[in-house]
């Protein structure tokens, strides 16, 4: 029985790995798509995105993503519900990789594209952890209702802070916006909505130093990074947005990370090793939005496809 090698795996099922699946598919390869949980990533975290073109109005995160779900799946995209855990070399030669999955698989292919994302980042200060699913929390779609009318904090200067500190000043009490600097990081535009939202009020040059409470989140302890006077904030649930961390652990022996981990590539989306390729948040770049995740997916896919079709001696040179 001839052995069953796929094309191409794509490992991770968030709008990059979705949109590679799909150019893949519609490219003729013989593609698997492996997602851990449900397709989605963070997207599905997103209450709303503004700025992804063709949707002139907002558009849910869970609506998006399961528009390029269904339209990956009409060009015959493979999904499977399993997590990689382990790729490594088939041959000495270097051409075939095997991945390894918690469900005891190992799969062959030729290439790879990993659209694994990457995770919100903790705080790391005391009772962050043990209060995690208690009040707090990096998911403000997901909990923010279970504290409605109650007051809230959001710690985070940037887009996605400033984003659901607007989402969340619908349903809290009240929501104060704690930032490490004297002025945020986020586009003009959303600065300006929360200045001018009155249940929003922003706590500049301050860090949380402690989330305090026994069963749940009563309230937190903040630093003024100039004035050194620390504070306490009672509020019901806190909601960190302090940026993003890649999931590459699973590339770490295998191709170039940067200093925080995120996979180097080049133009190509190719990695430092050849039939491993990447896109998506994983990766180090300038802008990291859906719209770009997805340009980077049809590359790495239109870049693998070349690669693979070349290794068949079947490239159209
Ligand atoms: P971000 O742009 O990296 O901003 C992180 C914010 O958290 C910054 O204001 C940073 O402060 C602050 N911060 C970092 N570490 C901290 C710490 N230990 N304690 C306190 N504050 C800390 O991250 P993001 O807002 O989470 O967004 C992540 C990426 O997703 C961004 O590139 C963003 O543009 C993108 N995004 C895209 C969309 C979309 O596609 N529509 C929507 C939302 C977000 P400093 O400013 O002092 O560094």
């Amino acid at each position: 029985m001839p052995e069953n090698i796929y094309d191409l795996i794509i490992i991770g099922g968030g709008p990059a790995g979705l949109t590679a699946g799909l150019y893949a598919t519609r490219g003729g390869l013989n593609c698997l798509l492996l997602e851990k949980s449900i397709p989605g990533g963070q997207i599905l975290l997103t209450d709303v995105i503004e700025n992804f073109p063709g949707f002139s109005k907002p558009v849910r995160g869970l609506v998006l993503v399961n528009e390029i779900l269904e339209q990956a799946k009409r060009f015959g995209l493979n999904i499977e519900s399993d997590e990689a855990v382990k790729i490594s070399h088939l041959h000495k030669d270097g051409h075939r990789f095997i991945i390894e999955t918690a469900s005891k698989k190992r799969l062959k292919t030729l290439a790879i594209i990993v659209a694994t994302g990457a995770t919100w980042k903790r705080l790391g200060v005391q009772g962050e952890e043990a209060l995690i699913s208690k009040g707090v929390s990096y998911c403000a779609t997901c909990d923010g209702p279970l504290f409605k009318g109650r007051d809230m904090v959001v710690v985070g200067g940037g887009d996605k802070a400033l984003e659901e500190a607007l989402f969340l000043a619908n349903i809290a009490n009240s929501v104060k916006l704690i930032h490490r600097r004297d002025r945020f990081r986020a586009i003009q535009e959303l600065q300006d909505r929360v200045l001018d939202n009155e249940k929003i009020e922003p706590i500049y040059d301050s860090v949380v130093t402690e989330v305090c409470g026994r069963n749940s989140v009563e309230s937190v302890k903040i630093l003024n990074k100039k004035t050194k006077k620390a504070d306490i904030i009672p509020c019901a649930a806190v909601f960190i947005f302090i940026g993003i961390e890649p999931n590459s652990r699973l590339l770490k022996e295998m191709v170039d990370l940067d200093e925080k981990s995120f996979v180097i590539t080049e133009k190509n989306m190719k990695t430092s090793q050849d039939g491993i390729y990447a896109c998506g948040d994983v990766i180090k770049k300038d802008l990291y939005q859906v719209v770009t995740a997805v340009g980077e997916a049809a590359t790495a896919a239109f870049n693998a496809q070349k690669y693979i079709e070349e290794l068949k001696g079947k490239a159209y040179s």
